[in-house]
């Protein structure tokens, strides 16, 4: 079984052992004690961290070539290697490079003890898989018991690539390998599946960036992960990740939530991998929502009225589509108490998530204008419904309403996006609620407004929260921890 050792990068050997001790505490089997990150190291602290943690231990001294913070000579190296590997530890980190010359008689110093040898090789860059990672791997297993070799991974076919090479390998010598970045978080996902020896978790700060949090690297121990996730571009500014990383924590699933940052050109080859990969369900965001209603091979009634697809179900090779934005937002309205059968609602903006909030308050007996900056657009929204949707100018809204709701379902007031109102406040004063559908911040120029006209109205968080839990749903069978969910979406837009 693949163990799971906590990354324990500070500065002094006392917090290093103060450290390791609530990480075992927490459920880490092991803990690789970054040598490297404690100033002024001697023998006497590497003797001394050996006798109180060695026999549950990684001794790493990585050197700032691959990545570390020894700065270290050559010959101070060398002699700090042969003190490290003179004692016991369960395991001990040589570098391929950096202890070249010595490797072989570091390698025997430390087996006399016990000592398991791992030889690393970190690239800085992405580079070739199958010809220069194979060789690396190759070159660190010729001295060590395990090999280990991490290299950044820029998208998600350099990720399946090492995915499909450690499992080639799996018959041979124990291996570590690992992809780094949001594309590589797979290699670690799978780590069991690639037959790793080691999953290196965060412990305070994540020493390579992807590394799971040891509370998720311990969950994933021993069983079969299940890969959730979200497919589209860009992807750094979601909050998904956070809630259902925090909903699978909270019910001990044994699955993560990956982040896919894919162009539509590299769908086909996430669709490929998808059975390989484990994948048994994610979101879809911008832009794919309607590439991936034009690929799964069946879906429910709201995506297929939209032709838009936000949530995928995968059973056993078969994709279902659904539109939990539309469940989201319909749930939104009955939470907040809005009944707007027969009451009027101003829609702004004509893209996905208008026409979502459009399909959900035709179907709840509202009447229906719509609103967007490109016309067009708007006039072929409302072509796409059987309904009657009026579609009104930007110029020619002051004329127009009262509204009992006016939606705002364009990104203006979204953090990186313009910070200003997406209709003027004369219009704002004319609706009797203010349904935001951006949530990040969750307090919107336009709410702000809202709330100085005395309107009451809420942001798009409860919408993306009932999305969210209905898409948990569908993919684990068990009932998601909205309030958890909540909390930690609240605390991640803070
Ligand atoms: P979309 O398909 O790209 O449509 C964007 C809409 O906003 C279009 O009507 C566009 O007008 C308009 N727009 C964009 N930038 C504008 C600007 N600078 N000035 C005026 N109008 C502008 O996007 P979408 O998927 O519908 O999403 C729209 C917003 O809803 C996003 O902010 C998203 O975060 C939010 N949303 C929230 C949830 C939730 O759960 N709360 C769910 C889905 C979406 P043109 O037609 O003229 O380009």
């Amino acid at each position: 079984m693949t163990k799971v050792a906590a990354v324990i990068l500070v500065g002094n050997a006392a917090e290093a052992e103060r450290q390791a001790r609530m990480a075992f505490g927490k459920g880490a089997d092991l803990v690789e004690l970054r040598l490297d990150g404690i100033a002024g190291l001697r023998t006497e602290t590497v003797r001394h961290l050996a006798r109180a943690l060695g026999e549950r231990a990684i001794a790493t001294l990585r050197s700032q070539s691959q990545g570390g913070e020894s700065r270290e000579s050559r010959a101070g190296r060398a002699s700090l290697m042969r003190e490290i590997c003179g004692q016991r530890f369960a395991y001990v980190d040589l570098e391929l490079e950096a202890d070249a010359e010595g490797l072989d008689a570091l390698a025997r110093a430390a087996s006399r003890h016990g000592t398991k040898v791992i030889v690393s090789h970190h690239f800085a860059e992405a580079v070739d898989v199958r010809n220069r990672v194979s060789k690396a791997i190759d070159a660190c297993e010729a001295h060590g018991d395990v090999a280990k070799v991490v290299l950044p991974v820029g998208d998600l076919d350099g990720a399946i690539q090492l995915v499909d090479l450690a499992r080639s390998r799996t018959a041979g010598r124990p291996l570590i390998l690992i992809g780094t970045g949001p594309a590589g978080m797979l290699t670690r996902a799978l780590a069991g599946a690639m037959g790793a020896e080691i999953q290196f978790a965060a412990w305070g700060r994540a020493a390579t960036p992807g590394q799971f949090v040891l509370s998720t690297a311990a969950r994933l121990r021993g069983r079969e992960p299940t890969v959730l996730g979200l497919v589209g571009h860009p992807l750094e500014h979601s909050v998904s990740p956070v809630i259902h990383e925090t909903a699978l924590a909270a019910l001990d699933l044994p699955a993560v939530y990956l982040p896919f940052d894919l162009s539509p050109g590299s769908l086909e080859a996430f669709w490929l991998a998808m059975d390989r990969l484990r994948i048994r369900g994610f979101n879809v965001t911008h832009p794919l929502k309607e590439s991936v209603a034009q690929r799964v091979d069946e879906m429910d009634a709201d995506a297929e009225r939209l032709g838009a697809v936000n949530t995928v179900v995968v059973d056993d090779g078969w994709t279902n589509g659904h539109n939990t934005d539309v469940y989201g937002f319909r749930v939104s309205l009955r939470a907040l108490g809005l009944r707007v059968g027969g009451r009027s609602a101003l829609v702004v903006g004509a893209g996905g998530a208008a026409k979502a909030v459009v399909h959900v308050l035709l179907r709840e007996g509202a009447s229906v204008q719509v609103t967007n900056r490109t016309i067009a657009r708007a006039d072929a929204l409302a072509d796409s419904f059987d309904e009657p949707v009026a579609v009104v100018p930007m110029r020619d809204l002051e004329r127009s309403g009262p509204w009992d709701l006016l939606v705002n379902a364009t990104p203006i007031g979204m953090k990186g996006i313009e910070n200003r109102l997406p209709v003027p406040e004369a219009i704002v004063a004319k609706a009797a609620f203010i349904y935001d559908l951006v949530y990040n911040p969750t307090t919107t120029p336009l709410l702000l407004v809202a709330q100085r006209l005395n309107r009451p109205g809420t942001s798009g968080l409860d919408m993306l929260l009932h999305q969210a839990a209905k898409a948990f749903e569908l993919w684990t069978g068990a009932s998601a921890p909205f309030e958890a969910m909540r909390r930690a979406a609240k605390e991640a837009l803070r």
